[in-house]
Parts: structure tokens; C-alpha cells; sequence
């Protein structure tokens, strides 16, 4: 299809869409309270690196819990597989984002929810308690080492977002001290939260989830820069588990009706994967009750019906 013709029908279902101002940006934290609640972006990440892009997609907002996959992904490559396993399950949880829950052994049900994500953080510090000043700020560099590499271009913190999830992230806090009672925390639990609440506060554009999305579906191979990021061992695990829960307890809704491993984040954003084809990045701040947002779930409901996204199309 022409570029042009590409573009008419993408900018065609952004109308569609835009019309629907129902849910609320999340308001947590008074940064997010704050941002345009109708910014609206789309990128189409294609297999030959070729992105098509429309609406916002120069803002730029924070990549909050699209950052699970990614920082599972780490933990898997610099650790063995059954280490990571024996920490933190792959079963859907059903239930919300940050639901205080472990599964009969005690670990976090998957990596998409807080507690899995938090202990795949406390993962790549090192596993002492009394840890060195540095080590956050080390642990962190190569974590956006590794997230720019995805992304195909240096990502840079929100200090203001990092600033106020650090000073109102009880549950979150609550969660690390759960695990840590466990016994499932090998390092500073403070450390390993600081890491997970900068790694939310990395600042992305659609354009970014959308090169993500695309390296995810090469089997981790960047396709902007050509360069592999992932194996494609942890490419076939991190499809896996944003099949199943990406989406938190919306996802069975949204594999039924979309149909492609995605993750969502309360910032707005939404990355979903083509396996082998695209990678497609939206943002649109208004969520639903599942902290997904409205917007980009139906945008990607609509490319997939038209376009024959879905990862079980048989026709
Ligand atoms: N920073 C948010 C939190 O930890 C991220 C949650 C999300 O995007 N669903 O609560």
C-alpha cells in the first residue's frame, strides 16, 4: 500500500477515536494529574524499521509499566532463566496492577504486576543488603543502556514524576516489604523500589514504544539501528507473557478482541507486538478501570479488525 494510503487510513481511525473523552488520566501523583488529557499518538513500527507516525507524537510521557517487560527481559538476560523463574511466575493474575498477591509458593503470579516487576527490579542489583552507594545509579545506567537499545535512541528520566512516585508509593512499598518477609528480596528493598520507580519515570513518545513493540516482534532485533538487543529465547517469553498478562485483568477482553501481545502503562501508553511483522506504540492518557488506556485499547481494537492483526486470524 502507498505511504500515503497508510497514513489516510491510520489518520482515519485516530478520528474515530478521538471522539471518545471517556475515562480519566491517572492522578495519582499530581505530574500525571496534569498532562493534556486529550494528547493522542500513534506509531506503526514495520519490520524494515519504516514508521509511520500521527497526532502527538512528539510528546514525550512517562513509560510506567510498559517498563515490566523490558526490565523482566534484563533480568532474564543476565540471569538464568530458572533463577528468574523460581522468583516470579507467568500465570495471569486476573486481578489489578498493583493487587497485593502471590501465588501458592509465594511469588509474584507474573512480572506484568507490581510485585513481579519490583522483585525483577530488586533482580538486577547486586543481592547484598548493605549495597554501596552507587549501586541504584549503576543498576539504572545499564538499565536505560538496555531500554535505549530497544528503543533505538538514548531515553532521559522525569525527575519530577520520579520525585513523586518515590514520595507516594506506599503501595508499592507495602508490596517490596511483603515480598521481603518472604524472603524473596535479596537486596535492599528500598534499593530495589527506587530502581522500579525510575525505570516508570523514563520518558517515551509513541514512536519509541512503537520501535520497542518492532524489536520485540524481529525477535530482538532493533530494526532502526540493526542491532540485537534481546535474544530470541526472551523475545518468545516476553510475547508470551504480554499475551496472557499484559493487560492486567483486562486482558482476557482485549486477546479476545485485539488479539497481540501488548503492556500497558498508567502514563497513557500502550506497545503491542506483531510477532515476525510491527510494532505499534499509542498514547492517549485517559485509562480505563483497568489502568488501560481508552483510547489506544480501541485504536488497536480497530487496526486489528481492519487490518487482520489478530495473532489467531484464520480467515
Ligand atoms: N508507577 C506505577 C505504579 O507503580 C505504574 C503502574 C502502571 O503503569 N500500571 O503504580
Amino acid at each position: 500500500m502507498p505511504i500515503s494510503h497508510v497514513h489516510g487510513y491510520l489518520r482515519h481511525i485516530m478520528e474515530e477515536c478521538a471522539s471518545d473523552r471517556s475515562g480519566a488520566v491517572a492522578d495519582y501523583i499530581p505530574e500525571l494529574a496534569s498532562v493534556d488529557a486529550d494528547g493522542y499518538a500513534l506509531s506503526m513500527c514495520m519490520h524494515d524499521g519504516n514508521t509511520y507516525s500521527l497526532g502527538d507524537v512528539g510528546v514525550e510521557f512517562t513509560i510506567q509499566s510498559v517498563s515490566k517487560p523490558l526490565t523482566y527481559a534484563l533480568a532474564l538476560t543476565r540471569l538464568d532463566v530458572a533463577v528468574v523463574d523460581a522468583k516470579i511466575g507467568v500465570e495471569p493474575s486476573g486481578e489489578a496492577f498493583n493487587e497485593i498477591s502471590v501465588d501458592e509458593r509465594r511469588r509474584p503470579r507474573n512480572p506484568m504486576i507490581n510485585a513481579g516487576a519490583i522483585l525483577a527490579s530488586s533482580m538486577l542489583l547486586p543481592p547484598v543488603r548493605s549495597l554501596p552507594a552507587a549501586a541504584v545509579d549503576e543498576a539504572f545506567d545499564e538499565l536505560v543502556e538496555f531500554y535505549s537499545g530497544c528503543a533505538g535512541r538514548y531515553l532521559t528520566i522525569d525527575e519530577q514524576v520520579y520525585a513523586s512516585e518515590a514520595a507516594t508509593g506506599s503501595r508499592n512499598r507495602a508490596i517490596v516489604y511483603m515480598l521481603d518477609s518472604f524472603g524473596a528480596v535479596d537486596t535492599d528493598p528500598e534499593a530495589a523500589l527506587d530502581l522500579y520507580f525510575r525505570q516508570c519515570s523514563l520518558r517515551v513518545t509513541s514512536d519509541d514504544l512503537a520501535a520497542v513493540a518492532a524489536t520485540i516482534a524481529a525477535g530482538g532485533v532493533n530494526p532502526r539501528t540493526g542491532r540485537r538487543v534481546l535474544s530470541n529465547e526472551v523475545a518468545q517469553r516476553l510475547l508470551s507473557v504480554m499475551t496472557t498478562c499484559g493487560m492486567y485483568d483486562g486482558a482476557g477482553d482485549w486477546v479476545t478482541s485485539v488479539g497481540l501481545p501488548a503492556k500497558s502503562g498508567v502514563g497513557g501508553g500502550i506497545l503491542a507486538v506483531l510477532p515476525g511483522q510491527l510494532g505499534i506504540g499509542v498514547y492517549s492518557p485517559r485509562l480505563d478501570q483497568h489502568g488501560n488506556s481508552v483510547r489506544g485499547v480501541d485504536t488497536c481494537r480497530r487496526l486489528s479488525r481492519d487490518l487482520g492483526l489478530h495473532m489467531f486470524n484464520v480467515t
